[in-house]
């Protein structure tokens, strides 16, 4: 039996998978505010549905943050009352075993490459296109996390080829940096981007609503949000030249999107005859906490 937890900022969830990567059951709890009620909160957790279960499983932790490779605390966690903590090791003391955690993008990456949209390819890239745009790269089902557990952060690289009179006045990033790609292409990105181009608030399903009913200014807004991904998987192409790139998140629902960032990516990528197949999560929303149950038998952290 396999349990994938995916840690966000007001609900720790729960599945657990059988050995046909079946879902047996989802449990979802409020994260609490300090880490000794959160680490309770996940041994409760885990125990109560073991239980409910009579079984013992393995774990794996998705949450938007990082292991630091060199002193195994968190980093990066928007629970920020996780960061510096050896949340790996309090765990596993826990509940006496080995306690798998990656960052989120990471899981999501590996459920897609092991049995989800990009199953059977060698090197993928999964990208989560929601809040932020969180990446990661699975090379033969097995996570690379980099020397500084950032691989698959290109969210934070600046806009490729970015030019003021094109792409709209710069944008400053919360990771103090500008004009990285996550400001641009992240459904807040594209809503940012309408709104400071029409002067209009409207949300991603609204400006997407109004593209199929022929709406100009959505138009507008999308060509250029497909010109912005195509230059920015462009660059993952000419780097890894991954067997496929999948996204997720709130985004990955807009299904012109695939056909048409795959044939403006043609002008931006080294070689003219590249086909890089851009392809549609198949786990949806779940693909995190599914990759997160994959985790200790795809022997990462
Ligand atoms: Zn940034």
């Amino acid at each position: 039996m396999r349990f994938g937890l995916d840690i966000g900022g007001t609900k720790i969830e729960l599945r657990a998978y059988d050995h046909n990567s079946e879902e047996l059951i989802k449990q979802r709890v409020s994260t609490p505010s300090n880490y000794p009620d959160f680490v309770n909160a996940v041994v409760n957790l885990i125990t109560q549905t073991e239980t409910n279960l009579a079984t013992t499983a393995s774990i794996g932790i998705g949450l938007p943050g990082a292991i630091c490779p060199k002193t195994q605390l968190i980093k990066n966690a928007n629970c920020t009352f996780l960061n510096g903590h050896d949340l790996q090791r309090d765990l596993s003391n826990r509940l006496n075993r080995k306690v798998y955690i990656a960052n989120d993008a990471n899981c999501f990456t590996l459920s897609e490459a092991i049995d989800g949209a990009a199953a059977g390819k060698q090197v993928v890239f999964g990208v989560i296109l929601g809040t932020g745009c969180g990446g990661g790269l699975v090379v033969n089902q097995q996570l690379l996390v980099g020397a500084n557990a950032i691989c698959g952060e290109w969210g934070h690289n600046p806009l490729p080829n970015y030019d003021h009179a094109k792409d709209g006045i710069s944008q400053p990033c919360y990771c103090g940096r500008q004009n990285c790609i996550e400001r641009f292409i992240s459904g807040t990105g594209f809503e940012m981007q309408y709104s400071q181009r029409f002067s209009e608030n409207k949300s991603a399903p609204e400006i997407i609503d109004s593209l199929q009913n022929g709406d100009h200014k959505a138009k507008l807004a999308y060509y250029q949000l497909v010109d912005h991904i195509a230059r920015s998987f462009a660059y993952v192409v000419n780097i890894i030249d991954p067997d496929a790139i999948v996204i997720g998140g709130g985004m990955s629902n807009v299904a012109s999107l695939y056909g048409d960032v795959e044939k403006q990516m043609k002008q931006y990528v080294f070689s003219l005859n590249s086909e890089t197949p851009i392809l549609q999560a198949k786990f949806g929303d779940s693909s995190g906490v599914r990759g997160a149950a994959w985790l200790p038998a795809s022997n990462n952290h």
